[in-house]
């Protein structure tokens, strides 16, 4: 899905206008969005990393990356319904002097990569062991990740989907997980998933590591084209990159005699790029899967400096009219009424006029039949329409899309487009349906204290902060079906460009960067009970 689209410029952070605010079920601590607010401006931010973490109330340490955030979704009208913090203009002036400032300041990252190698003495032996063993496997590992790269396996190439899943599946056995192929009812008309499982210490942390097997793009055959440190690959980096990494993490893990403590549930889904319906169906392994699980980590194409603590959901809407079929010449009178485009007009307008603004949310009218003889094709999102000039037109569909932060907004935008709807013109009726499609990943306090361990693991392996992603830079993926239920963390992939197009490629270079900070944050994590990590431990320590 749209989960590819990236800024490399600036580092971005949200939770500046206390994002909590605007309806997430588990919103970050309004001290937490506060303290944000009050450090943002700090003189030495780059230059001292740790200098200016903070600590929050809630235990959620938000990396010092955060606090140059991108300024330009506030720059959007505060909206009052969404409780949202107005932040002065004067904060804005000081924030694009910041940024300038941040680029400058940027250009030194050579410089300041040396001064974070230095934090490289305070990993402990075991991760000293897991850096060598993934260092040595390197060109093992891009042998890897170009077998599986030759294996076309777009969504519907159901063959492919299963042979990239049986490659990784002998892998996974001979680490010691129990491996199965879960087939999707045929009706489904998708591959299937590859489930693997492995039981570590009773009581410990339980991982689900999420991949996909699936890409876009179906290559002829044989892609992968190595070319010095990137290669030419289609599903490089989305996301067959993010599977090897997974993969030779767990192998390191288990050289350091690691991974035999280490509970892990491993879903790698066959149709991420174009989910089966029903939808439920589609991923009942993956989210049973979660309910067995206390933490969610997805390895979708990943930046050195960000990741992923929420996503926004997408739903479909479609409104649909009617009027009276009569003589053009008394549209707007008693008897014909204003005809079913001009009521399909008005509620898009008011959508338009009423809804917009809002901090992550957005709505797309995505096309528009209207006339005498209408068909539409929901599932084609195709249809036909035809009319005289001198008819006031009965019918009229608008088809369009709907992205959120949490749930709560969907919710309550859904109320106010029906409300919109329910306020026709003479002569006119309306309705509109809406289809849940991906639920959001929100902001949780949970997911920014996984954020947080990864953030100092890659400090302590010299690889500089990591900041939270702008959710409104990336769109639904396979672990925003499992954030209702557990904490989780995603865009630990590998890194890349050119997602769901033919040039998409894969950055070798940092491919083992990608396998060290998650070999790290797996051990870091795996180290600590599971109460630590559910919901209900999140919500009460706010
Ligand atoms: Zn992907």
């Amino acid at each position: 899905m749209q989960h590819c689209q990236r800024d490399r410029d600036v580092p971005v952070f949200y939770f500046h206008d206390g994002v909590g605010e605007i309806g997430s079920k588990h919103p970050i601590p309004r001290a937490a969005a506060q303290a944000v607010v009050q450090v943002r401006f700090d003189a030495r931010p780059l230059l001292e990393p740790r200098h200016c973490q903070i600590l929050p109330q809630g235990g959620a340490r938000l990396p010092c990356r955060t606090m140059y955030g991108n300024l330009q979704p506030s720059r959007q009208a505060p909206n009052p319904a969404a409780g949202s913090q107005a932040i002065s203009t004067q904060t804005f002036a000081s924030a694009e002097a910041t940024r300038k400032t941040l680029r400058r300041l940027l250009a030194t990252v050579p410089i300041l990569t040396l001064v974070t190698g230095l934090r490289a003495q305070s990993l402990d032996r075991a991760e000293q062991r897991l850096r060598a063993s993934i260092t040595a496997a390197r060109e093992q590992q891009i042998g890897y990740l170009q077998r599986v790269v030759d294996v076309p396996s777009s969504t519907l190439n159901l063959e492919g989907v299963r042979k990239v899943g049986a490659v990784f599946r002998v892998s996974l056995d001979s680490l010691g997980f129990k491996t199965s192929w879960v087939a999707v009812p045929d009706a489904v008309g998708r591959a299937g998933h590859l489930v693997a499982e492995h039981r570590g210490k009773p009581g410990a942390v339980r991982f689900l590591l999420i991949g996909h097997l699936d890409t876009v793009v179906e290559p002829t055959g044989p892609n992968f084209v190595r070319e010095d440190s990137t290669a030419r690959a289609v599903g490089g980096a989305d996301m067959k990159g993010g599977d090897v990494v997974i993969l030779y993490a767990l192998k390191a893990l288990q050289q350091a005699g690691i991974l035999r403590d280490l509970n892990i549930t491993i879903v790698f889904t066959g149709d991420e790029e174009h989910p089966g319906e029903p939808l439920a169906a589609a991923r009942r392994a993956l989210i049973d899967a979660a309910k067995q699980s206390d933490i969610a980590l997805a390895f979708e194409a990943g930046n050195r400096a960000d990741a992923t603590v929420a996503r926004r959901g997408a739903s479909a809407w479609r409104v649909i009219a009617t009027g009276r079929q009569a003589h053009s010449s008394g549209v707007f009178g008693e008897g014909a009424g204003y005809g079913a485009i001009y009521e399909v007009a008005r509620i898009l307008d008011a959508f338009r006029t009423q809804l917009v603004g809002e901090q992550y949310l957005t709505f797309n009218a995505a096309t528009i039949v209207g006339g005498t003889d209408v068909s539409y094709d929901t599932v084609a999102i195709s249809g036909t329409a035809s009319s005289k000039l001198n008819i006031v037109p009965s019918h009229a569909v608008a088809h369009g899309d709907l992205r959120f932060i949490s749930d709560e907004q969907l919710q309550r935008t859904r109320e106010r487009m029906r409300a919109i709807v329910a306020q026709h013109l003479p002569g006119t009726d309306a309705t509109i349906v809406f289809r849940d499609e991906y639920p959001a990943m929100s902001p949780t306090p949970g997911n920014a204290r996984l954020l947080a361990v990864y953030d100092s693991a890659s400090e302590a392996l010299g690889y500089g902060a990591v900041a939270a992603l702008d959710p409104g830079r990336r769109g639904a993926g396979d672990i925003s079906f499992v954030a209702p239920l557990i904490d989780g963390l995603d865009g630990l992939g590998a890194l890349g460009s050119g997602s769901h197009a033919p040039g998409e490629r894969v950055d070798l270079k940092t491919l083992a960067m990608q396998t060290e900070r998650a070999a790290l944050l797996l051990y870091r994590l795996g180290k600590r009970p599971a109460s630590q990590f559910t919901r209900t431990s999140a919500a009460s320590d706010k």
